[in-house]
């Protein structure tokens, strides 16, 4: 972990002096904002990415959170959203247009497949491949956008992230690519050619299941755009309170990440090991290209895994997870508890694994539940 993001979570960008010192930033819970006089007002309109005016577009709190993303990624702006999908859609609403394509890489976050097939009706095509198949052969001429997630939340696949972006750039194509597992502390994509990172705030970043949150980080002519038509006109805005909460995440983030990591890498062992696995998806056990990918581009590891049972079957799944008496059944993760699903339904559909969120619990209680999954397989 870089040294440089633990200030970045703590002090950077604080401007402590203009709130009276205090420690946590302010909640600056108000709608808009008054100027003395109608000149000021009319030249701060001229410059609302800048100004502070309402706070659909600019709020100090939410602000002090988009600075520090930004820093984070070692982007130079980012624009912080209502929820992951909120900073999704205005991306895509504000980059594509009619007669488009988009050529999506691993298994991207579901409802944005859907938001995806949404968009046919506004002339969007789209289609999607994985980290190691020929991207060139995957390309045409009106591909306008490469939507990448790596490592992705359900297999956890990864991507060339350097060669993605260089064959984009030789042909005018953007990248883009979901961040939300690695966070920006384990993975910084920008520094890799990519052109824009995409997070949930609602998982590590926020890290207390207690709040929901999305941003986007970029070079500063494409958060204008995204601002200007994405933000502003889709009008999915952060609240001043949700940004406090999620700041509030990132004080700690480093040390809960080095935490996950360190129970995930416990657990990923245990499960690659465990007869009654058949394979076990967490970066940390990638073979081959992608483990080189990991190589290059992963500072670390979260602790959002999958794995895939001998013989799987909705009832075996099911008698695994309803087992656990620790992990908790529930969608999202990256917040302090341990949590388990699956996306396989009882009409056998959907893919037969079970995907584990492995928390901040003492790695012996971790163990123990899974052993528990385990023993309800041998019933
Ligand atoms: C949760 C999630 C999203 C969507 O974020 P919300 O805050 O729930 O809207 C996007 N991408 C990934 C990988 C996610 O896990």
């Amino acid at each position: 972990m870089d040294p440089q993001d633990r200030h970045i979570c703590s002090h950077a960008f604080e401007q402590r002096q203009d709130h009276h010192g205090a420690v946590a930033p302010p909640v600056y819970q108000t709608s808009i904002f008054t100027f003395p006089d109608l000149e000021s007002f009319s030249r701060a309109q001229l410059a609302e990415r800048e100004r502070f005016i309402y706070s659909r577009g600019l709020n100090p709190t939410v602000k002090l959170l988009e600075d520090k993303l930004a820093a984070l990624e070692r982007g130079q702006a980012c624009k912080a959203f209502a929820s992951g999908m909120g900073a999704i859609s205005a991306t895509l609403f504000s980059l594509l247009k009619h007669g488009d394509h988009v050529l999506r890489i691993n298994q991207t976050y579901g409802p944005s497949v859907e938001l995806l097939d949404h968009m046919a009706r506004y002339g969007v095509s789209h289609d999607g491949i994985a980290g190691d198949q020929q991207l060139t052969d995957h390309l045409r001429p009106e591909t306008r956008l490469i939507y990448i997630e790596s490592p992705s939340s359900l297999r956890m696949e990864l991507a060339d992230l350097e060669a993605i972006s260089a064959i984009a750039r030789k042909r005018g194509i953007l990248t883009l690519i979901d961040n939300t597992w690695a966070t920006p502390l384990f993975q910084k994509p920008l520094t890799h050619g990519i052109d824009m990172v995409v997070h949930s705030l609602s998982k590590y970043i926020g890290g207390h299941s207690d709040v929901v949150g999305g941003a986007v980080i970029a070079d500063a002519k494409l958060i204008d755009r995204l601002f200007a038509n994405g933000h502003q006109l889709l009008g999915a805005a952060l609240s001043p309170h949700s940004a406090s909460l999620i700041l509030r995440g990132l004080r700690t983030l480093p040390v809960r990440m080095a935490e996950h990591q360190r129970n995930a890498l416990a657990v990923a062992r245990f499960l690659a090991d465990h007869p009654q696995v058949a394979a076990v998806h967490h970066p940390s056990l990638a073979k081959g290209a992608a483990a080189d990918w990991a190589a290059r581009q992963l500072h670390g590891h979260s602790g959002l895994l999958s794995l895939a049972l001998h013989h799987p079957s909705y009832s075996r799944i099911a008698n695994f997870i309803d087992a656990l008496e620790l992990m908790r059944i529930g969608v999202s993760w990256g917040g302090y508890e341990s949590l388990a699903l699956s996306p396989m339904r009882p009409d056998g559909s959907g893919q037969p694994l079970i995907r584990l969120a492995i928390g901040l619990e003492h790695i012996d209680d971790i163990i123990d539940d899974l052993e528990r999954g385990f023993a309800a397989l041998e019933r």
